[in-house]
């Protein structure tokens, strides 16, 4: 018989279970609080559930249907987990942690595998598997509180896939973050290669997140060369589409920049970048590449970093570079690939 996921249902659909067990209504009251804010790993754990009730639990249903396959630790503290879902199919998970602040951030997947195709990135390596359904997205934050017996503060949606191609599970799993995880919206930041009809129809959205936008170049042409959806929606179209999420939400949106050595850090580069961001209400994160196997791309050399920051810094915009985490452990940027036997 196949046990009934709890962690996959609403208070309500959990109500009407828990009564057709024959147990009483505020039971689920209990459980749904066990899961979502007291993070129970097992029955055994809810403590003012009485034995009878547990053991009927356990005869019958299962809090998750995805398990902890591997956890790597770096020497920076991150946390890299490989989830592996009921299908056997797996993805990475990462949380940050910095010691000097309080917030603990979590890098999700929302994908096995990714159709992008972006050339600097590990991820959509092995081809596409499969969208991650909400309650998969989700899962991976729960598994990881059960794991730590942390409370996750922030959540970006910054690790494998490309959430603007599983745009429904995606919202799904924004509301469930939410409602059910209590973690505010201001809380959330989704990064997207640019799929400029979600990035509107995000904009119309009622739970708007944080928009952080894989950029990478000042231009169509030097993009096209790493990112193939750029021959799908050229970075005007994806300007006019930025501009809009501007006006719908008032809030800066974050450029994403990876600086790769030699091909989009010189001077022109940051010049031309300033010029095709005046007119949006940004900040930048530069992002020095993270190496990736068989990977012709080069780390960009740290004075054209540091020289390329300056540049855009007289602009006035707020520009910073994003710290490398993971990396020993393959956790960093554009490493997450997934691999189960590595
Ligand atoms: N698909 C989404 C989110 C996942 S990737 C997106 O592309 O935005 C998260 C971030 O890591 C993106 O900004 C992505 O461009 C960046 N990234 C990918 N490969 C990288 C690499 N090798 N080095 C540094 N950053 C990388
Ligand atoms: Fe996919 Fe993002 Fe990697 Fe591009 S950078 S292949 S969109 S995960």
């Amino acid at each position: 018989m196949n046990k009934v996921i709890l962690s996959k249902l609403s208070i309500e659909e959990l109500e009407s279970y828990i009564v057709s067990l024959g147990e009483k209504k505020f039971r689920a009251g209990q459980i749904f609080s066990w899961i979502w804010a007291k993070n129970a790993k097992s029955f055994d754990s809810m403590t003012d559930i009485k034995k009878e009730s547990r053991e009927l639990l356990k005869q019958n249903c299962q809090i998750l249907d995805c398990t902890i396959k591997k956890r790597q630790i770096s020497s920076d503290g991150t946390i890299k987990y490989l989830i592996e879902f009921q299908d056997g199919l797996c993805a990475e998970t990462v949380l940050m942690r910095f010691d000097n602040r309080s917030n603990l951030s979590m890098c999700v997947s929302c994908q096995v595998g990714c159709k992008m195709g972006c050339k600097f990135c590990a991820t959509g390596k092995n081809g596409f598997k499969r969208n991650l359904l909400a309650h998969e997205i989700v899962s991976q934050i729960l598994l990881c509180q059960m794991d730590t017996g942390l409370k996750i503060t922030n959540v970006v949606f910054m690790g494998q896939g490309e959430p603007l191609d599983n745009f429904d599970n995606i919202k799904k799993a924004i509301y469930l973050i939410n409602k059910n995880l209590q973690i505010s919206i201001r809380r959330m930041t989704l990064s997207t290669c640019g799929i400029v009809p979600k990035i509107n129809e995000l904009a119309l959205c009622e739970l708007k997140p944080t928009l952080a936008v894989s950029l990478h170049a000042p231009n169509h042409d030097i993009r096209k060369q790493i990112m193939p959806i750029e021959n799908k929606y050229d970075i005007e179209s994806l300007k006019k589409a930025l501009k809009n999420y501007n006006e719908k939400t008032k809030d800066r949106i974050t450029i994403e920049y990876i600086l790769i050595g030699n091909l989009n850090d010189t001077k022109d580069c940051a010049m031309e970048l300033i010029e095709f961001l005046k007119d949006l209400k940004c900040n930048i994160n530069l992002i020095p590449y993270n190496s990736v196997d068989n990977s012709a791309f080069k780390k960009p050399a740290k004075k054209n970093l540091m020289l390329f920051k300056y540049i855009l810094e007289a602009s006035g915009k707020k520009v910073t570079i994003r710290l490398e985490r993971g990396a020993d452990i393959d956790a960093a940027c554009g490493q997450l690939a997934g691999k189960v036997n590595n």
